[in-house]
């Protein structure tokens, strides 16, 4: 019977390469990837089609945002629980592993390639908190770490597995020239939570709002966020972009507004906002709008279903910098 064996794939090099070495033994290999509003399968997918690997793609929000809110090794340098994560993701694959008959799961993770996800120690503690640890292979390092339940049945052969560590991308590279693999993205990057300003406002979502909504975690990747005073927040779209895709999270109940014939922000306070922080909203509006500098503006205002337009001065550059999230 063929072995089969599920690989936690990110669509990066090392993740590439791992599915080689394990195919090189014939081994059959499903890929599986996470998604969450903080990072998607986009690159995993395309590297995915690129070397011809069949690929699940299974949306975790829910028990990655539960996780996020306390994680327990805590975050790295911004709101990235890499640990816990990790964990998260080898728990989800473990369990497609049980459902679909496979025999291990394996990663693309170096030994000491990153400070701190990929030390000995925190690869050690993904694997046994997954509940899956004796089924991880990590096929680049494999021969620096211990050995694993496929590799002592002689499903794996450990001897055709790699001793690979640090930093350095050499090897990896000369491997993709010898497999013929010529097209693979950047390593890292993608994930918003390792993004600072991203993580600011995310703290800010968590500690001043913990009903929250999965609306409330996109509306954070989209225009400048204000708080003026409320609990309430406003959002102020920065270009073009910003502007189509707060649109498309506007909900009833939320007030909305932009300038009245001239180019400038889309404007959400979303959930209302009391006449204060309305007022505020349509000063800002009027000051990242194309309206001349220090002169009034008209602003139409969308609220509880009705429109109007009114006129506002904008507001002053230092009340914007102490609201800004
Ligand atoms: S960088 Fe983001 S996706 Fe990667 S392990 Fe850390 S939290 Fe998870």
């Amino acid at each position: 019977m063929t072995t089969k064996a599920i690989s936690l794939f990110s669509g990066g090099l090392d993740s590439i390469l791992a599915v080689k070495v394990i195919q090189d033994q014939g081994i059959s290999v499903q890929g599986v990837t996470f998604e969450t509003p903080f990072f998607n399968a986009r690159k995993a997918r395309e590297t995915a089609r690129h070397i011809q690997l069949p690929l699940l793609v299974v949306d975790i929000t829910d028990s990655h945002l539960a996780m996020l809110k306390a994680p327990r090794y805590g975050y790295g340098k911004n709101m990235n629980p890499c640990i816990d994560c990790h964990t998260l993701m080898l728990s989800g694959a473990g369990k497609i592993m049980e459902d679909t008959g496979a025999d291990f799961l394996f990663t693309g993770e170096v030994l000491g390639q990153r400070p701190m996800s990929q030390t000995r120690q925190s690869l050690y503690i993904v694997a046994k908190n997954s509940g899956y640890a004796d089924y991880i292979i990590r096929p680049l390092s494999a021969q620096l770490l211990a050995e694993t339940r496929p590799e002592q049945e002689g499903k794996v052969n450990r001897q055709q597995l790699l001793a690979l560590q640090g930093r350095g991308r050499k090897v990896q590279m000369a491997m993709a020239i010898t497999y013929g693999v010529h097209y693979y993205p950047p390593p890292a990057g993608g994930c918003l939570l390792t993004d600072p300003m991203f993580s600011r406002r995310l703290k800010d979502l968590f500690s001043r709002d913990p009903n929250h909504a999965i609306r409330d975690v996109e509306l954070l990747k989209y225009g400048r966020h204000f708080r003026s005073g409320e609990s309430v927040k406003i959002i102020v779209g920065r270009n073009q972009k910003d502007n189509e895709a707060l649109q498309k999270l506007i909900r009833d109940g939320d007030t909305v507004m932009s300038m009245n014939q001239l180019p400038g922000p889309l404007v959400m306070i979303p959930g209302g906002g009391n006449e204060e922080v309305v007022k505020n909203a349509a000063r800002l509006c009027v000051l990242y709008s194309d309206a001349p500098e220090n002169e009034e503006g008209i602003v139409n205002i969308t609220r509880t279903g009705q429109s109007h337009l009114a006129s506002f001065s904008p507001a002053n550059r230092s009340d914007a910098a102490e609201w800004i999230i």
